[in-house]
């Protein structure tokens, strides 16, 4: 490891902390302080950041409303030989925040890029998980309907890797019965509130967490959820099947029934159908 001495002129995408404000690095700081220009979501909350630090760097707003129009500016400065750092209100620039375009006409023109890295809500939350991080799938947000949340899961179903997903607090509920209905009782981690005084991670299969909610109500913050692969060793046995049946059926109809089970556990339609049958003609 070693630390740069030589500080080249470019575009800096420069990680600023998700709750902590000790997450910050010191060269992040050092960054900041030397840019000729800061590109930043909201200003009023950079410009919070910058004082809690002590940063006075000129701040310019680029967002998703405005970065077509800001960014042809921010490609003249950088050609021009400045220095111009990104960072969104939280976290790591990029990850579901803008700067995608700008880094693609940086790599177009030649212009030189680099990260200051550093916290990020997607891989802490990850790490708190207990779940495997070899492999994972971050999916940003869910759509907001129901119909095009579940296609989206039901596409995601099938990829052999945690899935990760950020969610607003007023979703959450209905994000997470969408789950289970489309991936069946995976086990999840609901990241709250991460680095921040009220940090907390539950850890659950999916049905759990929803009954806690229902119980307690959602908790406000912010939140990640990292929902665990699908178990590939764990073949649903005729036991689990019927399990799952009998709740299902004191429920709804057969008809219902059998539709939830073949979507939940991916059995074959003619197995679930004998076995729900078979329950009902026993009186179940
Ligand atoms: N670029 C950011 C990053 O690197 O984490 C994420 C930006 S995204 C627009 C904001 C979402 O990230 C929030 O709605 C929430 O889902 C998640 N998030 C950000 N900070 C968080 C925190 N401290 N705890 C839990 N989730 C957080």
């Amino acid at each position: 490891m070693s630390e740069e001495t030589s500080f080249i002129k470019g575009l800096y995408l420069v990680s600023t902390p998700i709750g902590n404000l000790g997450d910050i690095s010191d060269r992040a700081v050092k960054t900041l302080k030397s840019a000729d220009i800061v590109a930043c979501e909201d200003t009023r909350v950079t410009a919070k950041l910058f004082s809690l630090l002590g940063i006075s760097a000129p701040l310019t707003p680029y967002h998703e409303h405005n970065a077509d129009k800001v960014r042809p500016a921010l490609m003249k400065r950088l050609k021009n030989g400045e220095t111009v750092a990104l960072v969104s209100d939280a976290g790591t620039p990029l990850v579901n925040d803008p700067g995608y375009r700008l880094v693609q006409d940086c790599i177009a023109e030649n212009v030189y890029v680099t990260a200051v890295p550093g916290a990020s809500a997607v891989l802490t939350a990850l790490q708190l998980s207990g779940l495997p991080c070899h492999r994972f799938l971050f999916s940003g947000f869910l759509p907001v309907k129901s119909a095009a949340r579940k296609k989206e899961l039901k596409e995601l179903s099938t990829v052999n890797s945690t899935l990760i997903f950020y969610e607003a607090p007023q979703r959450i509920g209905e994000t997470l019965d969408d789950m289970l209905d489309v991936l069946g009782d995976r086990r999840i981690a609901v990241a709250r509130e991460l680095t921040k005084r009220f940090e907390e991670t539950l850890r659950a299969p999916l049905s759990q967490v929803i009954a806690n909610y229902r119980k307690n109500g959602v908790p406000k913050g912010e939140f990640v959820l990292v929902v665990a692969p699908p178990d590939k060793e764990e073949k649903i046995g005729e036991e689990k099947l019927k399990e799952i049946l009998v709740s299902a059926l004191q429920k709804m109809s057969l008809k219902d029934a059998v539709a939830q089970t073949v979507k939940m556990t991916g059995l074959n339609k003619k197995q679930v159908y004998e076995t729900a049958l078979a329950l009902k003609n026993d009186g179940i």
